[in-house]
């Protein structure tokens, strides 16, 4: 007779890890299959965010500034300093930092009783689960409940195959041993921002592609417009309204061919090229013709509110199923899914998500921008601080940027928090926790902030958004 557990979980990334360790905490008899095998052959725990996702993309983004900032940033504190690069080094700790968080959700599986499972997971009618090993050989488990975390996997265009040499996906932009001269990325979006900075700073010459005419779309457009501008004086050459059509690889180099908003043609040359156009969901091999599982048409599992896919007692949480691709996204997803089968009634709120950009200046949204407020036809108003006024910003030289928040203009209630600048990350989720709890403009001005705090800036625009700002001249002047 098979095993039988009280939860099995396909996948062990933010959405399935997390899941896994809340449902145990809870009392339940939880596996977690995982079959992402690492280059030692060993099986890891983590998925993309902690392989080859969040955690290395910010190993190698705050090791990157801190050469950009010893070599062109210490002179004017009056500090003199001669700096070199070891990028082998530098990857090295950046796979430390892997080895040491994967090896952490080994730690917390043991600590939590989740028993782990090595192997690909399949899911079977009946709420069966046959996982193959890395032998071949397949075991069948089942379970109350299962859920299914099976992630997502970059997305590839036939203009530009990935061939792990000279053209690469971000996963392969993440192991270049020594910098190239120059370096081609497709598409602006996160990762083509992150992955382009990190090698602009050490020294490429980066040229991003994008095929879209207006720069992060999606972001507010004050906040795109500040960070198209921070970003050109940093030396990224961001060309909008381009689409690659092609590319040729000839020696160790490769020409890549793409189209301007006129149809025109140009070429340019690099050295590696990153291919950075969006991720997609991974379900290969998942879900067995009969399992009941429906996908969307855009290839998502199909799941309901509560992350319900449609076979009872399967659910599907993180980039696998509709809703921002986020690893805190998945995690949140995972813990609401793990006290729901445990039969607690949370409920997740998608309207207060942040949202990130790792470059410096960071870039971070939470709730809605100026243009879906305005879209949504309510009367609004806005409060805009910049970094330029802040105290705490000019003592650390980083000025660039603001903030913004937008508020309801009759109930005064925050709608949304945009910022460019200093510790955004961070600074946006203050405005994530008022949100949360309903805040209005006036409660975030009237809390005290400590001073001087990057933080400040958040207040200061919060009093903006009703014409009481003390340290700008208010656009708008009310009592
Ligand atoms: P994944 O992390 O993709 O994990 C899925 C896991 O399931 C994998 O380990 C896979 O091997 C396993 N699996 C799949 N199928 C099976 C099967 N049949 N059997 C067994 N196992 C299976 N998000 C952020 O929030 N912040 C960031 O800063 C950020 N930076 C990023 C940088 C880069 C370069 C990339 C690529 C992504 C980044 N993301 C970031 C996105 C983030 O990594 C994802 O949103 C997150 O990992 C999704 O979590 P998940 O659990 O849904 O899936
Ligand atoms: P994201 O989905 O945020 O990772 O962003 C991916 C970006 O790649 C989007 O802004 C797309 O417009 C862009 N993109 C997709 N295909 C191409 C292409 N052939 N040439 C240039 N940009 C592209």
């Amino acid at each position: 007779m098979s095993e039988k557990f009280d939860v099995i979980v396909i996948g062990s990334g933010p959405g399935g890890y997390v899941a896994a360790i809340r449902a145990a905490q809870l009392g339940l008899k939880t596996a977690c299959v995982e079959k992402w095998v690492n280059k030692d052959g060993k099986t890891v725990n983590g998925g993309t965010c902690l392989n080859v996702g969040c955690i290395p993309s910010k190993a190698l983004l705050d090791s990157s500034w801190k050469y950009h900032e010893a070599k062109d940033d210490f002179d004017i504190h009056g500090i003199e300093a001669k700096v070199k690069i070891d990028v082998k080094k530098m990857i090295g700790r950046k796979d430390d930092i892997v080895k040491k968080l994967t090896g952490g959700v080994a730690g917390l599986f043991m600590a939590n009783k989740v028993t782990s499972i090595e192997g690909t997971g399949k899911l079977l009618a009946g709420k069966k689960v046959e996982v193959t090993d890395h032998n071949g050989k397949s075991t069948t488990y089942e379970a109350e409940n299962i859920i299914l975390a099976s992630g997502s996997v970059p997305v590839n265009i036939p203009p530009a195959p990935v061939d792990n040499k000279i053209i690469v996906d971000s996963t392969g932009a993440l192991e270049f041993t020594q910098v190239p001269k120059r370096l081609g990325v497709i598409g602006a979006g996160v990762i083509g921002l992150e992955l382009g900075s990190v090698w602009n700073r050490l020294g490429s010459d980066v040229v991003v592609l994008e095929a879209l005419d207006s720069f992060l779309a999606i972001m507010d457009q004050q906040i795109a417009k500040e960070s198209q501008k921070i970003f050109k004086k940093q030396g990224l050459d961001i060309r909008l309204s381009c689409r690659v059509t092609g590319t040729e690889v000839k020696g160790k180099e490769v020409v890549v061919t793409y189209q301007d908003k006129d149809g025109k043609e140009h070429q340019e040359t690099f050295d590696k090229l990153i291919v950075c156009v969006g991720r997609r969901p991974y379900t290969e091999g998942l879900l067995s013709e009969d399992a009941g599982v429906k996908l969307d048409e855009r290839g998502f599992i199909y799941v309901n509110d509560l992350c319900m896919t449609s076979a009872p007692g399967v659910w599907a949480v993180g980039d696998v199923v509709r809703g921002p691709m986020l690893a805190h996204k998945a995690s949140e997803e995972g813990v609401v899914v793990a006290e729901r089968i445990a039969g607690q009634k949370p409920m997740m709120n998608y309207d207060v998500i942040p949202n990130v950009i790792y470059t410096h200046p960071e870039i971070a949204a939470v709730g809605r921008t100026e243009e879906q407020v305005k879209a949504d036809g309510e009367p609004y108003n806005v409060g805009v601080f910049p970094f330029a006024a802040s105290g705490r910003a000019m003592a650390a030289n980083d000025t660039h940027g603001m903030v913004k928040i937008i508020a309801h203009a009759e109930t005064d209630r925050v709608l949304g928090a945009h910022i460019v600048g200093p510790s955004a990350a961070d600074l946006v989720q203050q405005v994530a926790i008022a949100m949360e709890f309903g805040s209005s403009a006036e409660d975030i001005g009237m809390t005290v902030f400590g001073h001087p705090t990057l933080s400040e800036a958040v207040k200061e625009a919060a009093l903006a958004a009703n014409g009481h700002a003390i340290h700008i001249a208010n656009r708008k002047k009310r009592k």
